[in-house]
Formats: structure tokens, sequence, C-alpha cells
């Protein structure tokens, strides 16, 4: 898979792929990230790629022309299955959408800032916006980055155990249950017996239990025909 990112602020997307999990994916070439800096892209010897907002009012726009070159750059390489972009007001992001996505072979995320983007871009360039939940950030870089970090950590093989992707929250319709490690009693709390008793049944068993009571104490619309809450 191969994940390009486009935002104006590519510093703020250095940390997230540059350790753990999403580095070791992208060294076993499992994926790849490419942020784009949209200056490179801006039409003018100022490098500016945001603009006032026609009408009035507080607040930059991001230009429809950097944008647009940007993409077309891209595109001349390689057809992308979406383009995304990252938007409060979005389709909101959840796992079945990640699991989705993570099939995918080319993915190109659109970052907006400030204001957000010219309303064009999002009419005749994106085909898909997504939100990472009921709140402003002030770009979509951090959505960009949790956005890509839920996918790869899907493709076969980014997770040393296999099975680990497909035992997390919401992946079977349920949140995980409880999990412990050493020492098996700290100050006197102990760990469920039943962990270290060495049978597998039994700990499937209370795991299954665990996570189908957590799912309806915590998130019972997951058990109803809403999947997403
Ligand atoms: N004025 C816009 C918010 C702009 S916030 C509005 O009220 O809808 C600036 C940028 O941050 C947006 O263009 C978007 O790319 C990103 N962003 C903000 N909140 C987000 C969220 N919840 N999910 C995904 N992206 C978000």
């Amino acid at each position: 898979m191969r994940i390009d990112i486009i935002t104006c602020l590519p510093k703020l997307l250095e940390s997230p792929f540059s350790d753990s999990i999403l580095k070791r994916a992208q060294s076993k070439r499992l994926v790849e990230v490419h942020v784009h800096d949209l200056r490179q892209y801006a039409i003018d010897k100022h490098k500016r790629v945001d603009d006032y907002a026609y009408g009035g009012g507080a607040g930059m726009v991001l230009m429809v022309e950097p944008i647009v070159r940007c993409i077309r750059a891209l595109q001349a390489d390689r057809e992308y299955d979406d383009i995304i972009y990252t938007s409060p007001d979005g389709e909101l992001f959840t796992q079945p959408v990640a699991n989705e996505l993570s099939i995918k072979k080319n993915l190109l995320i659109l970052c907006g800032h400030y204001k957000g983007v010219d309303e064009r871009i999002r009419e005749h360039f994106v085909t898909r916006e997504l939100s990472i939940g009921n709140y402003v950030l002030s770009g979509g870089e951090l959505a960009a980055a949790v956005i890509s970090d839920a996918v790869i950590r899907l493709i076969p093989g980014v997770l040393s155990d296999e099975t680990s992707a497909l035992t997390d929250s919401f992946q079977d319709g349920l949140v995980a249950p409880p999990v412990y490690t050493r020492p098996a009693e700290f100050e006197g709390l102990k760990v469920p017996g039943v962990l270290l008793s060495g049978h597998e049944k039994n700990i499937e068993q209370w795991r299954f239990e665990q996570s189908v009571q957590r799912t309806q104490e915590r998130r019972p619309g997951l058990l109803g025909d809403d999947k997403t809450n």
C-alpha cells in the first residue's frame, strides 16, 4: 500500500511515521508513506497557498490551484483508490472504514488547515471525506496520522502477531477484554486466577464474557444495528 498526504505543514507529520509500528511497517516495505508540502505547488514566488475567504469573515482558506497542481502531479504517476479530505463534517472514521481502506493500493489524503479548503476541491476532486470525531482540530494533519495509523496496522505482517489486530476492540463487534502482565500480584491487587491457569479454553471463554460485558456497559450501541458507537 502507498499513502500520499498533502499538507501545508509537513513537519507536523514527521514523528508519527518515524517510530514504532509505523516505522517498522515502512522498513519492511509493507507500506510507503509520502508527505507532500503544498507550498511546493504554490503559484507565486512567495509560496502562498492560502487566501482570504470570499464574502469576508475571519480565517484563511487553502486555495484551489496549488492543491489541484499537487493532486495532478501525483495522479500522473498512479491512480488513487480514494482522494480523502479530512473534515469535521465528513463520514465518521470507524474501524469498518479502516478495514475497508486497509485493502486499497493507493490512498491520497488531503489535510485542510485554517478555515479549510476551497469548496471546489471538495466538490470536484475529493472522493471521500472523513472525520475522526465530532470536534474541531486546527488542521487535518493529526487526523491524517490517526487514519493512516489505524489503516496501516491492519496490513498483514505489520503487527508481529498476525492475530492481534483481529482481537482488537470493534473487530468482532465487541470491545477488547482487560489485559494484565507481570507481576501476578501488586500491592494486594491480583490478576484474575483464570489467566494464570494455563487452561486455554477457560481463558478464551473468560475473555469472551468480559468482552460482552464491557460492550454492554461501555458501547451498547455495538450490540445493536448501529455498529459505530
Ligand atoms: N471551519 C471548519 C473547520 C476547519 S478546521 C469547520 O467548521 O468545519 C481546519 C482543518 O482541520 C479542516 O479543514 C480539516 O482538514 C481538519 N479537521 C478539523 N477537525 C477535524 C476532524 N474532526 N476530523 C478530521 N479533520 C479535521
